[in-house]
């Protein structure tokens, strides 16, 4: 038996059926037409903004980062409810402008940005976080030949990381953002350019669950930010103080409490630096947003039994949610949490299972020797933690299998 990451505290069931948005699972199913399913319901998401504001400073701007869900029913819904998107592509910004998004509070970072994807940034108005020199350039090129005046935030690489991210972003040679001690003069060339300099982008990491590593990264983007700044001599409209706050996926995590991040959030705000006390201030965050509103629903196909190990087959799998199979930027393949949604809450079987995907391939491994009731065919198996990184971050043409329906209720 190998244990599995916690379900998310939202969830609950009636007469034994798991209920996402108030709606038993296998109705949902029946509704959308066929497994596998990605529901999402926004009243997480919107309880998590909830906490995200009666936490944070009142100043503190609130970005979603789309990447970490795209589906296009939830970006109109975010698009009122936070100060902000930030974009990683061309197709994001469609999205985006398509979502509703004021393009004023659109931010578009990512290296590798084309010049068509520059022109129709520039043309659309939103700020473009330069990753690197030759960016800048090109932004103002195209900025000149189409008359519009670019937008540009300079994207650091700073020169520290946060402690303990899943993903890291900052610290040592990166593709990302454009080192500290480049970043003032690049800033000034584009003011000097005819930019409208939009401020600094500092992304240190991601998925993190240590409220002091945040803490103190954030305090050192702050400083990072003013010493940058008064290089330039002049004060940023924006410091966008990157995100990295994480979710409990895997056993013994220990879900954030950013209550003291807020707290100290508030006190840096008190005492600014002088060059930024005119500066607003945001946040980036994409799944600590909508990472536990999706529940991944798929169906059993066959139950069968190899040499004494019990494999419940499902017809989903690693490309629709990649990241369960533990191949989405882990090291260590461990156990997302996973549920029978048709006797949620019921006692486990003695024995162990491992759920695979219908993928033939080793590596499509959803939940490894977990408890479970008693499976069946035609049983309904939920993953949880499946609102961010899982329709749009995973293999969908891999093998020929139908892409996911996807579903967003409240
Ligand atoms: C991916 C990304 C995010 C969102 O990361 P999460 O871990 O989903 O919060 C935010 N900002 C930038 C620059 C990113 O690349």
């Amino acid at each position: 038996m190998k244990p599995m990451g916690p379900i998310p505290p939202w969830f609950a069931a009636e007469e034994g059926m798991l209920l996402v948005g108030g709606y038993g699972a296998a109705s949902l199913v029946d509704e959308a037409g066929d497994t596998p399913l990605f529901a999402y319901d926004m009243d997480i998401v919107a309880a998590q903004i909830r906490r995200f504001r009666e936490a944070m400073p009142a100043a503190l701007h609130l970005h979603y980062a789309i990447k970490a869900n795209p589906y296009a029913p939830l970006l109109t819904a975010m698009a009122g409810q936070v100060d902000g998107f930030d974009i990683a592509s061309g197709g994001e910004l469609e999205m985006a402008l398509a979502a509703g998004m004021d393009p004023a509070r659109i931010s578009f970072a990512g290296p590798g940005k084309r010049n068509d994807e520059l022109e129709a940034a520039i043309f659309a108005g939103v700020t473009l976080n330069l990753e690197s020199e030759g960016e800048g350039r090109r932004s103002l090129a195209i900025g000149q030949r189409i008359g519009k005046i670019p937008r540009v935030a300079v994207r650091v690489n700073p020169d520290f990381d946060l402690k303990g991210s899943g993903m890291r972003m900052g610290g040592g040679a990166k593709p990302f953002g454009v080192d500290a001690d480049h970043a003032a003069a690049l800033a000034r060339a584009m003011i000097d350019g005819g930019a409208d300099w939009r401020g600094w982008h500092i992304f240190a990491g991601s998925q993190n669950l240590d409220a002091m590593a945040i803490i103190e990264t954030q305090a050192a983007t702050i400083a990072l930010a003013a010493r940058l700044s008064d290089a330039v001599g002049v004060t940023p409209p924006l410091v966008n103080l990157g995100g990295g706050f994480g979710l409990a996926y895997f056993p013994g995590d220990v879900p954030l409490d950013i209550r003291p991040i807020g707290v100290a959030l508030d006190t840096a705000f008190e005492s600014l630096p002088d060059i930024l006390t005119g500066s607003a201030f945001a946040i980036e965050l994409g799944r600590w947003l909508v990472g536990e509103a999706g529940v991944y629903l798929t169906r059993v196909i066959d139950v069968k039994v190899s040499q004494g190990e019990t494999f419940v087959v499902v017809d989903g799998g690693l490309h629709h949610q990649l990241a369960a199979s533990g191949n989405f930027g882990t090291v260590v393949r461990r156990n997302y949490p996973i549920a029978l949604a048709n006797h949620f809450g019921a006692a486990p079987a003695a024995d162990p299972v491992t759920v695979v995907g219908c993928l033939c391939t080793p590596i499509d491994r959803l939940g490894d020797k977990i408890a479970l009731p008693p499976v069946q065919e035609g049983d309904l198996i939920a993953i949880f933690l499946a609102g961010a990184y899982g329709a749009s971050a995973s293999p969908a043409a891999f093998l020929g299998h139908p892409s996911p329906r996807e579903v967003l209720l409240g």
